[in-house]
């Protein structure tokens, strides 16, 4: 068995109202959909999620020249399965460039799942829950839609809210305050910064968030302040997590090696399943927990991350499976993450692979490449 084709596709889909953080304001998702092929026929889908706003260095082009040009010609001919060889020679073609080889490994673990005709989380370890709690990711808007969004989402079911913080302290502040107040003091309240704090502002700033009694506070300073990271995470009650700073395995022993992490935040389409899964031993080992972030991913993207969390043990925090809920439209034939969920949870996913199925027009489109 050997991989003969490797295409990759543009997936653009507006959201229904522009999603802002720290850094900036989107209003289209622009990822790249990779489908991957093999000499019996069998195919497997992944996505790479570039947002468009400073998570990361890299693009939409700059995901579709990677994998066209670097990639498909290293992964042309070898077995599948063989991850490991793959991998070393992803990384000979070109260093770097890690939601690029994302989409590439997703793509592979839908390919070993429909092989084996077995879900993906069986690949990963197998289950160690059925059932995701969900925790609803609030972006940077006004105070009263802040609420509005949070109101909601705690009927709805969902275990935990998160606050984009990062447009200021004042009215950081503000923000914080009036959702705490909004949803009462039994559901679990979380900021995330996405980087936009230096160490020495961020630690007052911080210390009065603190009064709102908060889960954790996720990277509040640039990813490569770890002497940041790890004087807030000495001076603040509340756990530190680290997102933008945790990309592959070296960089979170980098955080274990200068205490500059309570917390990681693990996301396959940030560092793959196989990436992810090493991070999340790696926590395990050192006693940091885990969630499951979102990276704005549409339907293949929110699976992997989906099947990730049913069997990654480290993973004890609700995780913001909800990206599809945000856009207009969905790349999925069946509606099942753009619906909300009845109950804040979505349920482990039994069909082989990623369980999901690709939509027929981005299916032709895939195959236009
Ligand atoms: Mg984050």
């Amino acid at each position: 068995m050997q991989i003969t084709s490797v295409k990759a596709c543009p997936a653009n889909l507006p959201y229904r109202k522009p999603w802002g953080i720290s850094s900036g304001i989107a209003d289209t998702a622009q990822h790249v959909l990779v489908k991957i092929t093999t000499d019996d026929g069998d195919y497997g889908l992944g996505e790479a999620t570039p947002f468009p706003i400073g998570y990361a260095y890299e693009t939409q082009d700059s995901i579709l020249h990677i994998i066209r040009d670097f990639l498909r010609p290293v992964l042309i001919g070898q077995h599948p399965f063989n991850l490991e060889r793959i991998e070393s020679s992803m990384a000979r073609a070109v260093p770097g460039h890690p939601l690029a080889k994302a989409g590439i490994d997703i793509a592979l673990y839908d390919l070993m799942g429909k092989i084996l005709k077995v879900p993906v989380y069986y690949l990963l370890g197998g289950a160690v829950r059925t059932r995701v709690p969900l925790g609803y990711s609030i972006g940077i808007k006004s105070t009263a839609e802040m609420v509005q969004d949070a109101v909601h989402f705690v009927a709805s079911g969902f275990a935990a809210i998160k606050v984009k913080i990062g447009a200021g302290p004042r009215v950081d502040l503000e923000h914080v305050a009036a959702v705490r107040d909004a949803i009462g003091p039994d559901i679990k309240l979380r900021v995330d910064a996405n980087e936009a704090y230096r160490w020495d502002e961020a630690l007052p700033m911080l210390r009065k968030l603190e009064r709102y009694d908060l889960e954790y506070i996720e990277q509040p300073v640039p990813r490569w302040d770890l002497d940041g990271m790890s004087r807030l995470c000495a001076a603040l009650d509340t756990p530190v997590m680290a997102d933008e700073s945790a990309f592959t395995p070296e960089d979170v022993i980098a955080l274990i090696k200068f205490r500059a992490a309570d917390m990681l935040n693990v996301e396959p389409c940030k560092s793959g399943l196989a990436g992810a899964k090493r991070i999340a031993a790696i926590a395990e080992a050192a006693g940091l927990s885990c969630t499951v972030g979102s990276m704005l991913e549409m339907g293949l993207g929110t699976a992997a991350h989906l099947h990730f969390a049913c069997a990654t043990r480290s993973v004890s925090h609700a995780c913001e499976l909800i990206a599809p809920l945000l856009f207009t439209g969905d790349i999925l034939a069946d509606p099942i993450f753009s619906q909300e969920p009845p109950d804040g949870h979505w349920d482990l996913l039994s069909g082989p692979g990623l369980g999901v199925t690709l939509d027929k027009r981005w299916m032709s489109a895939l195959s236009d490449d």
